[in-house]
């Protein structure tokens, strides 16, 4: 007798490595390590979550068409070809296990978002790491690595955790070289955050092409992390897929009401971005002030580059004994980064003090 043995693969993925919220023996702490937003989610969301405890004996709505239907009209997308889940994670595996099993391969760029290559693993495909140029994914790199068993394409838009992005005319060069079977999913979970004009979220993309998928997020800009709230964008084909494998009840009521109310405030947003936009390119100048690299980010985050392991881990140590949490980068691949989430006032100026203490630079 043997004991029940995982499919092939599970055995190898590497557990994600989730960001810290609190550290033994400091009371207060100062959380920039998972890019949540610092000004929490809009008061509207909070009530909407409150008043739904009233109705937890109740199943949610297995369409979240209300929620769906709030989407469309917020990013100028058909509703009908939207589909929800639990954290765009939950969208993003179920593209996976619908797209991928043994024997395929899946693309993604070498310092591209970790779940996707934990997924990838999961279905039992091979996970395929193409090469980038300055910490920015490489068109011509991505497409040399396509094989006959390259299935889908995974590129987050901005990308997690090096803050570069790719242009529209990259993207569209991306997607056209691509053969028409492969799945291109863009993963916007920052899209909210980056204000340049060569930029597309993807939407367009999905309208025009029957290839491509754009996920997003509540977890980001929208303060709705704990929920769970995330989403697709998919040609109609691709919808109903999704939409036979997800669990029938997969987005809670909770998040559905909160979600709606959320996208609904668009002040709130508006002063995220505000914030973001004043202290992102802070954060970026303070850190080269300090003789550190800053990669330059379009996102809610920036990757500072120590040029050695020891000294990254020293200085994420250092912050840690102060109740600053900031994030290790070993799980991407750049061992001597550390990504520091965009926070408020007092706990980016917090930050950057204890950085030139610990740099002796005070
Ligand atoms: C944070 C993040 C997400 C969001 O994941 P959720 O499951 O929606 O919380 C997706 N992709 C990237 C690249 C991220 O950084």
């Amino acid at each position: 007798m043997t004991t029940p043995t995982p499919r092939p693969g599970v055995l190898d993925i590497e557990p994600y490595v989730g960001g810290l919220h609190s550290v033994d023996g400091v009371e207060r702490v100062i959380v920039l390590a998972s890019n949540e937003t610092p000004l929490g989610p809009s008061p509207k969301a909070i009530a909407a979550y409150e008043a739904d405890s009233r109705k937890l004996h109740r199943y949610p709505d297995g369409h979240a068409s209300d929620l769906r239907a709030a989407i469309g009209q917020r990013f100028g997308c058909d509703a009908t070809r939207i589909v929800c889940g639990a954290g765009s994670d939950e969208v993003l595996q179920i593209l996976m296990r619908a797209y991928a099993g043994p024997g395929d391969e899946v693309l993604y760029s070498r310092h591209g978002f970790s779940i996707y290559p934990i997924f990838a693993r999961g279905v039992g495909a091979t996970p395929v790491a193409a090469p980038e140029k300055v910490l920015t994914a490489d068109v011509d790199a991505l497409l040399s690595k396509v094989t006959d068993r390259t299935r889908l394409v995974f590129l987050a838009n901005p990308n997690n955790p090096t803050g570069s992005y790719l242009p529209v005319d990259e993207l569209q060069r991306l997607r056209d070289g691509l053969r028409d079977d492969i799945l291109l999913v863009i993963d916007s979970a920052y899209a909210e955050y980056v204000t340049r004009n060569d930029y597309t979220a993807g939407n367009d993309f999905v309208d025009r092409h029957d290839n491509v998928v754009m996920t997003r997020t509540f977890s980001k800009i929208f303060g709705l992390a704990a929920l769970r709230l995330g989403w697709a964008y998919c040609p109609g084909e691709i919808a109903d897929v999704l939409n036979r494998l997800r669990g029938p009840f997969n987005v809670n009521a909770a998040a559905q009401v909160a979600g709606i109310a959320a996208i609904e405030d668009t002040q709130h947003t508006d002063a995220s971005l505000q914030h973001n936009d004043i202290w992102l390119p802070w954060l970026t100048t303070a850190l080269g002030g300090l003789g550190l690299t800053a990669h330059p980010s379009v996102g809610n985050f920036v990757l500072v580059q120590f040029g050695d392991i020891a000294q990254a881990s020293d200085a994420y140590q250092f912050l840690l004994r102060k109740g600053i949490i900031t994030r290790m980068m070993g799980s991407y691949d750049l061992p001597d980064c550390l990504r520091i989430s965009v926070g408020l006032e007092d706990e980016m100026k917090a930050l950057t003090d204890a950085l030139a203490e610990h740099l002796g630079r005070s």
